[in-house]
């Protein structure tokens, strides 16, 4: 098994919000997570990367416990997540900012090679790179933030609303830019409000509700299910 989420349970205090979910994500997969406001997407990406523990049961990748070690060795299995919102570095510049996503690596010809391929992603912040961080747009942060997540080499790419607050032509290629990174042989989690959009590029999804997942299947047939429609898709 790749990645596994196994009755994984997380708690905020005396407050359950995962109850015992189980997810598993195959090597090359992109696999969405689908889900109402506070259902619960975003702690189980924290999860897999080591910022929230679980109450009860685990993450596996290839075996070993993640949820047993800090978030920098998460990192260092292969793991990196482009956190939700602007979390970027904003009095460092653009190179700066990447420069950190590679911590885990010494080795100066590859962390040169994975930042041209960022650039070529994101061309724009390559005109941007010495301009501080906490200056761009919410579109380029929100690059930034996926680029700063790739330099670290990851075998698993987690993305937490990649979209979120970018204009609809943006929108676009930003869906465009994850499958490029996907065809490259990344595996990615996504968790998207724009919930067709994420289905049309992933492999498979999981819809939580309220911390539980009651609906898994290929991405194809979520698009096709009535529920799913009624429920995030705008009934269409
Ligand atoms: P959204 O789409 O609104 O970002 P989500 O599906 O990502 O939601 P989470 O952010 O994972 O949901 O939140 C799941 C539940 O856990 C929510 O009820 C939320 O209020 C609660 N929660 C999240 N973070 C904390 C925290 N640090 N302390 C207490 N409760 C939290």
């Amino acid at each position: 098994m790749f990645l596994e989420l196994r009755d994984l349970h997380v708690k905020y205090g005396n407050v359950e919000a995962l109850h015992g979910i189980n997810v598993h994500v195959d090597e090359g997969e992109i696999v969405t997570i689908l889900g109402a406001n506070g259902a619960g997407k975003t702690t189980t990406l924290m999860s897999i990367s080591g910022l929230v523990q679980p109450s009860q049961g685990g993450v596996y990748f290839k075996g070993k416990a993640l949820h047993e070690m800090p978030s920098h060795a998460v990192v260092r299995e292969g793991i990196t997540q482009s956190p939700e919102g602007r979390r970027v570095f904003g009095t460092l510049t653009v190179l700066e900012n990447l420069n950190l996503g590679a911590f885990t690596s010494n080795d100066k010809a590859r962390i040169r090679k994975t930042r041209d391929w960022i650039f070529e992603l994101f061309p724009r912040l390559l005109e941007r790179k010495d301009q501080l961080a906490g200056t761009l747009s919410g579109g380029e942060q929100q690059m930034l933030a996926i680029g700063r997540a790739l330099m670290g080499d990851p075998k698993v790419l987690l993305l937490d609303e990649p979209s979120l607050g970018l204009a609809p032509i943006l929108v676009k290629s930003i869906f465009e830019t994850v499958r490029a990174i996907n065809k490259t042989g990344m595996t990615v989690v996504l968790v998207e409000q724009n919930a067709r959009a994420a289905l049309k590029l992933a492999t498979r999804g999981y819809v939580l509700e309220v911390g539980r997942v009651v609906m898994e299947d290929s991405a194809a047939n979520l698009l096709a299910n009535t529920d799913v429609q009624d429920a995030y898709l705008g009934g269409s």
